[in-house]
């Protein structure tokens, strides 16, 4: 049996903590051996910070957490495990790079006693520049990579996935713009541009137009330098565009790397097309049409089919045969009208 210090309790092992008991440990006890301090290199164009040998773009916050984790055994007495660290305050700067910042500790004491102790970091902050910056800064922009079409803006974020988690193009990467119908990704070396262009076209369907800028001549190694711009041009139909294919009209039910999935407006036919179709001009999207409205199906008889426009209280008769697919009584259509002709689709079509 031990006692302890303050109190002179006797206290079973479980209990006994760096001399004293877990109830006197509370309140005078201290768990850390030594305060904690670290220094971390900030770029300053970008904020990224330096730890563990990498470069970050995280917040200060999240790398000095990942710090007191990583590192607890350094300066906490070794019966504490840590379990959370939060700030509980905002950095002060107390002086030129130097800052603290209280944190309030989670920490099981002999894997029993839970307690919470605050204690002040330290963390010298260096500003630098850092590497991608420094290359960025000094390097030219040689490659544009154009992504456009109607709804280019719609895979920006699939497109930057692609980019950051390929060191083979994000370290080449200069930075991701918007521009009208679509956006440019500028690169400083033309090789990580096309590969992406190419990558870009097969995954989203696109066409890539090569070109290039020639702004001077290189006497030294007989070639002119110039900006390399690859226009990945994204085909306009999507989910849901009417196009006109072989003579017929179709819904696009589903656009991929097999092709476009279309379903045939007046039968309920079905048929995959490749993407070339599109790209040559024998499959076009049908921009004059508009949704006349969601009807209810009313009544079915031998030959017609009667609808009901709920608001306007109107009734419109098709026959049956017009229609392509199976309808009855309290079901929901849509009517479409192209050149004129209305066609009746299933509702969500
Ligand atoms: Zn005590
Ligand atoms: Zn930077």
């Amino acid at each position: 049996m031990r006692y302890c210090l303050n109190c002179g309790r006797e206290v079973s092992d479980e209990d006994y903590v760096n001399g004293y008991c877990i109830d006197c440990f509370r309140k005078i006890g201290n768990p850390f051996t030594k305060q904690v301090s670290l220094e971390l290199k900030v770029c300053s164009r970008c904020g990224s910070i330096f730890y563990k040998g990498e470069w970050h773009q995280d917040s200060m916050e999240n790398i000095v957490r990942r710090y007191l984790l990583d590192n607890q055994a350094k300066y906490m007495i070794a019966s504490a495990e840590l379990i959370s660290v939060e700030p509980s305050g905002e950095p002060r700067e107390s002086a030129k790079g130097v800052y603290v910042q209280n944190w309030l500790f989670g920490i099981v004491l002999n894997k029993k006693h839970f307690v919470q102790f605050n204690q002040d970091v330290r963390i010298s902050v260096s500003r630098t520049i850092c590497p991608r910056c420094l290359a960025r800064a000094s390097r030219k922009i040689s490659a544009v990579v154009q992504v456009r079409g109607v709804n280019a803006q719609a895979h920006r974020g699939l497109v930057e996935g692609v980019i950051m988690s390929n060191p083979g193009y994000s370290e080449y990467l200069v930075d991701v713009e918007d521009a009208p119908n679509g956006f440019d990704i500028r690169f400083v070396d033309q090789l990580p541009a096309r590969r992406l262009a190419y990558e870009l076209a097969r995954l989203l369907g696109g066409h890539v137009k090569e070109t290039f800028k020639s702004t001077r001549y290189d006497a030294r190694k007989g070639v002119w330098q110039g900006i390399h711009t690859f226009s990945v041009r994204l085909p306009d139909v999507t989910e849901g565009s009417i196009v006109r294919y072989g003579g017929e009209l179709w819904v696009v039910k589903k656009l991929d790397v097999r092709g476009i999935q279309l379903e045939a407006v007046s039968s309920s036919r079905r048929t995959t097309v490749p993407l070339s179709e599109y790209w040559s001009g024998h499959l076009s999207i049908v921009e004059n049409y508009y949704v006349k409205g969601v009807y209810e199906v009313v009544a079915v008889d031998k030959s017609m089919v009667y609808l009901l426009d709920r608001d306007s209280g109107e009734v419109k008769e098709f026959l049956l045969t017009n229609i392509p697919f199976q309808v009855k009584q309290g079901d929901y259509v849509k009517i479409l009208v192209i050149d004129d002709k209305e066609y009746v689709l299933k509702y969500g079509q």
